[in-house]
């Protein structure tokens, strides 16, 4: 063999072998890259956000939420008589909704929370008796559940409201609870002090007297604005209903539209307020009469 191959072969020998050697000994045991790592499994979600299919947060944005005051033989607008809400939850029990409460809506907005096939909320406004002598057992023979929006200032105020009682009894139940102000003013016209204390206090009221925490929120006469909204999440409601035009609004958990139900609203108009048909809808109802006004509930 040629000397220069020789020497070739011993510098292979005591040098590149080794070498080669090392950096396989060395590459071995190294820690992985964290670069050419493969990534890490995300952390866990939370179970309930798992549960919840971007599907339903989806149909969470277009569930009807129906809205009643009234449900009596008076003749006025915001009053439905027993027999026309007996027939409409017939109709929505034959058409297969199930009833969600607006809190459990806006979970399944968020993620937090799952529908049922056919969602529909079923809303009260302003603590009326009668939703506790006349709609509740109605409600209970076709296996729904409401959320009642309550003005805090009239709760035990004479045989037209809800006593406090009353109010535990629907909780109970498994009804929703909502605040609807303490007095019922127009929250946009008054000072920021008062508009707060109107939100905030209303909220303790009901939390303190019924043991649960109050969540939702019902513009009285349906009147909102921004300044309203980022007072009503600073007092810590989670969203709003309002009436109309709640999905034009930046904050839709805080703009929750309403379908509200008038008296002598035919049951082809109250199936075309739910999409279940093509009869147009009937006209619309002003939100709400202030709880003081003369219309009261027959006992
Ligand atoms: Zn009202």
């Amino acid at each position: 063999m040629p000397k220069h191959r020789l020497n070739f072969l011993k510098t292979l020998i005591h040098v590149a072998i080794p070498l080669l050697l090392t950096s396989v000994i060395f590459f071995a045991k190294a820690p992985p890259d964290p670069a050419l790592a493969p990534p890490a499994p995300a952390p866990p979600c939370r179970p309930d956000a798992l549960a919840a299919p971007d599907d339903d947060r989806l149909r969470a944005r277009h569930v009807p939420i129906l809205l009643y005051h009234l449900v009596s033989p008076l003749d006025v607008a915001t009053s439905v008589t027993a027999e026309a809400f007996e027939a409409q939850m017939r109709l929505l029990r034959d058409a297969g909704y199930a009833s969600v409460s607006v809190d459990a809506l806006v979970a399944a907005a968020e993620g937090r929370g799952m529908l049922p096939e056919r969602p529909v909320a079923i809303t009260f406004d302003d603590g009326w008796a009668c939703q506790y002598t006349v709609a509740a057992p109605i409600l209970e023979r076709y296996g729904f559940h409401a959320t009642f929006y309550l003005v805090t200032g009239v709760i035990g105020a004479g045989r037209s409201f809800l006593s406090w009682a009353q109010c535990r009894e629907l909780v109970a139940a498994g009804h929703g609870i909502g605040s609807h102000s303490l007095d019922h003013p127009f929250l946009t016209q008054l000072a920021p002090a008062a508009r707060e204390r109107e939100l905030v206090e209303s909220k303790r009221r009901l939390e303190q007297a019924l043991g649960i925490e109050v969540n939702t929120l019902a513009y009285p006469y349906g009147a909102f604005d921004g300044a309203t909204v980022a007072l009503a999440r600073k007092a810590g409601y989670l969203d709003a209903v309002a009436v109309h035009p709640g999905r034009r609004q930046a904050d839709p958990c805080f703009a929750l539209e309403r379908i509200p139900v008038p008296h002598g609203e035919s049951l082809d108009r109250f199936r075309a307020s739910l999409g279940l048909s093509r009869v147009p809808a009937s006209a619309t109802l002003g939100p709400c009469a202030k709880p003081s006004s003369p219309a009261s509930c027959p006992s």
